[in-house]
């Protein structure tokens, strides 16, 4: 699927403490929402997305705590994200195995291509891409 990018899909203002004054969704990809990708690189202290079920305003903290902090897991939720909450769409990630939880470090993986942690070397089980919770058997060489 292609990622489609422009610099703003529809209008979502905030007053100091958050709360929506204004907002105007536009149909995206699967639905209608509120995404500004400027505000996501260059403003963080302004809403970016609102999905299109709740009224809830995202900003680029938001993807940011949601992905562990991770500036490169953020964006690519932050891209990929087109009518759903971002969190819905990190869970149907982990349960379709897109992304894995390293048991070492903790650090949130994107398993395409992947057999080892690029944070801490840790191998990563193929056979264990949805259970981040659980104990799992990879194992470490430290
Ligand atoms: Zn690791």
């Amino acid at each position: 699927m292609a990622v489609k990018i422009s610099e703003c899909i529809g209008i979502c203002k905030v007053d100091r403490n958050g709360s929506i004054t204004e907002l105007q969704r536009e149909f995206f990809g699967q639905g209608w929402i509120f995404k500004d990708w400027k505000a996501f690189h260059e403003h963080p202290n302004e809403p970016c997305y609102v999905p299109e079920l709740s009224d809830t305003v995202y900003m680029r903290d938001d993807f940011m705590s949601l992905c562990n902090n991770q500036e490169e897991i953020a964006e690519k939720l932050f891209y990929e994200v087109d009518w759903q909450s971002p969190s819905a769409l990190m869970y149907e990630w982990e349960t379709d195995g897109e992304i894995n939880t390293c048991g070492q470090c903790g650090k949130i993986i994107l398993t395409y291509d992947v057999h080892k942690c690029p944070h801490c070397g840790c191998s990563i089980s193929d056979n264990d891409s949805s259970s981040a919770e659980k104990q799992h058997s990879s194992s470490c060489n430290k």
